[in-house]
């Protein structure tokens, strides 16, 4: 059976690798957008401590963090050893202790069945600034054992690689379905044409450009993400857990002193790529604040990530309505990294027509449908 992805962000990589893992002959085709989410995603792996109510989000995001270490595993046995990925921990700021007790609570009930968040540790003030030595004296904090970081780039780049050894081909370009009746088979890519069994849809934010196309019209909303790459010379932060203050604004440590801060929201300006002074003034701002040890550090790079979302903030997967042959996933948002190589594989078992591991109808394609 061939199958045609289009969208190599982390969702259409999962996608391919595990198609191809299971015999599948599988296309890729990516024309590299310059706000791809999975390019500047900051890459926290730790969706336990949120405070996010939303049950059909946290499955998703829970078992999408429980499904990285196997992985990572089974990549690093093909070879693929730079995935980004590594269990640093994570501190949770804090100015009162009740909301350290609070987000203790939370983390201890939620342990029940997620025995990856590892080991919860109240930490004074101190103990604080001995897990992240930049930090201000004035937090306490919670600290989970099982938080992890991800390098977005690497892991897509690993799952690729992973795929083509599998036999799938990557092909690079602006990828047009061509539809004919119930059915897609064929794609063109400049002056190719592709053909195909089925066809994945992973194309994040630009994805309701594509299912216009074959009369399929779908609600994609994007979010622009703008996140900052510090250098601290003469700082070995490889071990630093993520950090995650009271607000919106986190950092994350890469080692060599490459420390990730991020990241704005900017829903009123969606598919814009520019970096603003207005939105590296406002992270600079906070997590100065936060972080005071942080003036020292330069700036190296602002990346800026375009998110998608679908109508209800809520990610969707399933076969298109309409289509016989055509599948899609979307609407991964701020924490698609998270849920991405999982939710990926999902969409790989539904197209080969295998059970999933999810409640399906809680992610139902229709509801970000436009005329569903
Ligand atoms: P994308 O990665 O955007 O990939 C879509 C791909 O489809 C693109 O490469 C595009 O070029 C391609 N495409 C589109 N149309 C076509 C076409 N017609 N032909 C060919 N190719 C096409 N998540 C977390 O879990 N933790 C975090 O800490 C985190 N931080 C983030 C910080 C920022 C600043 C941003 C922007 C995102 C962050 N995220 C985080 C979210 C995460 O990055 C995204 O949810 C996820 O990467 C979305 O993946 P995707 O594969 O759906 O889309």
């Amino acid at each position: 059976e061939r199958y045609i992805v289009i969208g190599a962000g982390i969702l259409g990589a999962s996608a391919a690798y595990h198609l191809a893992k299971e015999g599948k002959r599988v296309t890729v085709i990516d024309r590299g957008d310059k706000g791809q989410a999975t390019d500047a995603g900051a890459g926290i792996i730790c969706p336990w401590l949120s405070q996010r109510r939303n049950q059909k989000w946290y499955e998703l995001v829970r078992k999408g963090a429980a499904f990285y270490p196997s992985l990572i595993e089974e990549l690093n046995d093909m070879g693929e050893t730079e995935t980004g990925y590594y269990r640093s921990g994570a501190v949770s700021l804090h100015y009162d202790q009740f909301k350290v007790d609070d987000t203790a609570a939370r983390a201890v009930k939620r342990r029940e069945d997620a025995p990856e968040i590892g080991s919860i540790e109240k930490l004074d003030a101190k103990e604080t600034q001995k897990k992240f030595p930049l930090v201000s004296d004035e937090y306490i904090s919670l600290y989970v054992s099982g938080g992890a970081r991800v390098n977005g780039r690497d892991l897509r780049n690993s799952l690729l690689q992973a795929a083509e050894k599998f036999g799938a081909v990557r092909i690079y370009g602006h990828a047009e379905p061509l539809r004919d009746k119930d059915k897609v088979h064929q794609v063109r890519v400049g002056s190719e044409i592709f053909t195909a069994d089925k066809l994945l849809v992973t194309a994040g934010a630009w994805a309701a450009r594509i299912t216009e196309k074959i009369k399929a019209p779908m609600y994609v909303r994007a979010q622009k993400g703008q996140i900052l790459h510090l250098h601290m010379p003469h700082v070995n932060n490889f071990d630093w857990p993520v950090v995650l203050p009271p607000k919106d604004y986190y950092m994350l440590h890469f080692g060599k002193g490459h420390i990730v801060a991020g990241a704005s929201r900017e829903d009123d300006q969606e598919y814009d790529t520019e970096v603003t002074v207005g939105a590296i003034n406002e992270i600079l701002t906070k997590i100065l604040t936060v972080a005071p040890g942080l003036k020292h550090a330069s700036l190296v790079e602002t990346r800026v990530g375009t998110r998608p979302f679908t109508a209800d903030s809520l990610p969707v997967i399933g076969k298109v309505p309409g289509l016989n042959n055509v599948y899609t996933a979307n609407g991964l948002g701020a924490t698609g990294l998270t849920s991405g190589p999982f939710l990926g594989e999902q969409l790989a078992k539904k197209a080969m027509e295998q059970g999933l591991n999810i409640t399906e109808e809680h992610y139902d394609i229709a509801h970000t449908m436009k005329n569903g």
